[in-house]
């Protein structure tokens, strides 16, 4: 589907425009809760149906992990992540240059459309706790 086709909505640019300011990779509970203060009728479904097609779109992406909930992403330009196995907290990685690198050095039997990228480990907030 293509993005100028898309009628506008006042919940999806809202449900947008709050992951913009989120650069902590939000659940969908997490969204909801904050859209509601600007719009309180909107509905856990809503939110989940729309950030599902901002996905499809490519408006925003969607970071998935064993056993907990999926993440939203508004930062769409390739990047990697960290994901501390104590917290959960996901966070933006840069790696310079590798990722294409890696790209060119794959043998795919194929076409890749996308490469997901996520180092796991202990952050720094954990590792002082203990
Ligand atoms: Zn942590
Ligand atoms: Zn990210």
């Amino acid at each position: 589907m293509e993005a100028t086709k898309l009628k506008k909505s006042k919940q999806r640019d809202a449900i947008l425009s709050f992951l913009k300011t989120r650069k902590d990779h939000p659940t969908a509970d997490t969204i909801y809760e904050n859209v509601r203060k600007d719009i309180p009728n909107i509905s856990l479904g809503t939110v989940y149906r729309n950030l599902a097609l901002l996905t499809d779109i490519g408006e925003i992406k969607k970071l998935s992990f064993d056993g907990t909930s999926d993440r939203y992403d508004a930062e769409t330009s390739p990047h990697c992540h960290f994901r501390c196995r104590n917290c959960g907290k996901v966070i933006d990685v840069e790696v310079d240059g590798v990722l294409e690198d890696i790209l060119s050095h794959a043998k795919v039997p194929g076409q890749i459309d996308e490469q997901i990228t996520v180092f796991i480990g202990t952050c720094e907030q954990c590792m002082d706790k203990y």
